[in-house]
Formats: structure tokens, sequence, C-alpha cells
């Protein structure tokens, strides 16, 4: 199969969506980032890789980093974990306040904004310094020692997290919340503010699709166990109130962040990721989507 003439074909055919949709802008920092950037990184497990574009642009990573945490948390809490958090689709949008109330303060799943604050939280208390831990987990998944947090991006989330803070005060009152609501959302903007390129993301992920090689970093070992379970997350939570849509799209495990990456993988056999940050309304990136439901139907190569 020729990889390359087919990313490039697909650059062709998504060209006409460029102007559509805008980059978020709930976040000032991210409301300052050119739209008009596309990327694409795909990684073969055999060892060829194929590129486009922005593909080595470090950018936003934010909802991504909740595979990163998933994985640590249920590294160290096994089964336990899912006692404070669920794992079933939520149907809402990533920061929606109204099901964690239904609900008693037990998020539906660990990929929308309250499940995430949980994982944040177990990290705070199981880790005797989780920024330095979490990153370092990071770089070592991506053989990139260079990806780091920004801080601006950080405190300028933080600065105006009401929607956040609001939720994290919902879970402390259903006691689902052990540390100090400002650290919390503190390390949590922290995690979403890393940046990494579309190289970094699809290398960090053939963790999850090379499952028959486990990989181990600093005490956390992807499993294979663990790898079938945050797939299958991925593939049921990975896009909020969209991840049916991709999943009818694209047909992979994947994982988006509103910084207009997503990354998704086909298990034992590639891991892509894909960056633009012009958004639709539901948060996913526009040209992303595009390019992956092309690279799945021009290859036949997804997981259905
Ligand atoms: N940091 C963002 C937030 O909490 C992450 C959301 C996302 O990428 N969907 O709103």
């Amino acid at each position: 199969m020729d990889y390359q003439q087919i990313i490039e074909r697909i650059y062709e055919e998504i060209k006409p969506y460029e102007q559509e949709g805008k980059q978020a802008d709930y976040i000032p920092a991210l409301a300052r980032v050119n739209p008009d950037q596309f990327g694409l990184y795909l990684n073969l497990l055999s060892g060829e890789s194929y590129q486009l574009g922005g593909y080595d642009t470090r950018f936003s990573i934010q909802s991504i980093s909740k595979v990163f945490s998933l994985a640590i948390a249920l590294s160290i809490k096994g089964k336990e974990l899912w006692k404070r958090i669920g794992k079933e689709p939520s149907g809402t949008a990533f920061n929606s306040l109204v099901q964690l109330e239904y609900e008693h303060g037990i998020p539906r799943n660990p990929f929308i904004n309250a499940g995430a604050i949980v994982l944040a939280d177990v990290l705070l208390t199981e880790l005797e310094n989780p920024e330095e831990f979490f990153i370092q987990f990071v770089r070592a998944l991506s053989g990139n020692e260079e990806i780091d947090y920004s801080s601006e991006v950080a405190q300028s989330e933080q600065s105006c997290s009401y929607l956040n803070a609001s939720i994290a005060y919902l879970l402390k009152h259903h006691h689902n919340l052990n540390n100090r609501v400002e650290d919390v959302l503190h390390f949590y903007c922290m995690m979403c503010s890393v940046e990494m390129s579309c190289k970094d993301l699809a290398k960090a992920f053939t963790a999850f699709a090379r499952s028959s090689e486990p990989f181990s970093h600093g005490g956390v070992e992807l499993t294979t166990s663990r790898v079938k379970r945050i797939n299958a997350i991925m593939q049921t939570c990975g896009f909020y109130d969209e991840a049916g849509e991709f999943s009818f799209l694209v047909g992979l495990p994947g994982k988006s962040g509103v910084g207009g990456g997503i990354v998704a993988i086909h298990p034992a056999k590639y891991s892509i990721a894909v960056w633009s940050p012009r958004l639709n309304e539901r948060g996913n990136s526009i040209m992303g989507m595009k390019a992956l439901e092309l690279f799945t139907t021009m290859t036949s190569e997804s997981i259905f």
C-alpha cells in the first residue's frame, strides 16, 4: 500500500473544509493559535512512518492527556479505580455538569472532564511528585525528552476554569475528591497544557497499538489487559458526545483534544495522529476527523 500517496490525496480532499469551524477560544491562550495549520503522522508498527504538513509542530494536547493519566491511575489502583469513575459513554459534552449531579458525583467515564479531574486527584494522592512523574511518563512513551508543560496555557486555562471548578466542587461535595480543589485543578490544567506534535503523539500511542510488548516506566506497566481496557474506553468515550459518530465514520479507538489534535490506533497495525485547530461544535477537529475517515476508507484498515 502506498501510504504516502494516500495521505497526500487525503490532504487534497479535505482542503475544501480548511476554513470551517474555529479554534477553541474559551481558553484565552488557545484563542491565539493560528487556526490554519494541519499535520499528520502515521506510524506503522512494522517500522515505517509517513508524514504530512506540520507533523512536527507542537500543540496543546488538552484532553488527549486523559489517556496518559488514565494509564497511570489504572496501573496504580487497578479495579479500585472503577469505584470512583464509570466506564460508560456519557452522551454529554466534555464539560457537562448535569449528569454528574444526577449520578451523585461519580463521573460517567475517565475521558470527560469530571472523570479526568478524579484521575488528577488519584495521581496527586498516589505519586510523590505528580507533575514530574507525569511529564517523565509522557516523555518516555514518546521517546522525546523535550516534551513539556506550557505553564502559560495552564495558567490561562486555570484563570477562567469556572466550569471545571464547579465540577471539582461537586465532586468534593460527593466525597469523590480527596485533595484541595485548587491543587487538583492546577494539576489537571498542567496535564492538559502539555505540548506535543503529531509525531510525538503517534509514537506515544504505539504502546496502545502494540500491547504484545508492554511498555513500562517508573512502575507503571501498560499490560495487555490494561491496554485492552483503555482502548475500549477510547472507542466508546474518546470523543465525548461524538464518540458514536467517530466510531461510525472512522472505526478506530482514539482520543481528541480541544487543541485540535486527534490520535487513533489500529491494534497491532498502526498509530496515527492528526492536528488542525479548527473544531466542530462538539470540540473535535473538523479536518482531523475528515482525514481519519478518509484514511480508514481508502486503506480499508479500520477495526471493523
Ligand atoms: N482543558 C480542557 C478543558 O478542561 C480540555 C477539554 C478538551 O480537550 N476537550 O476544558
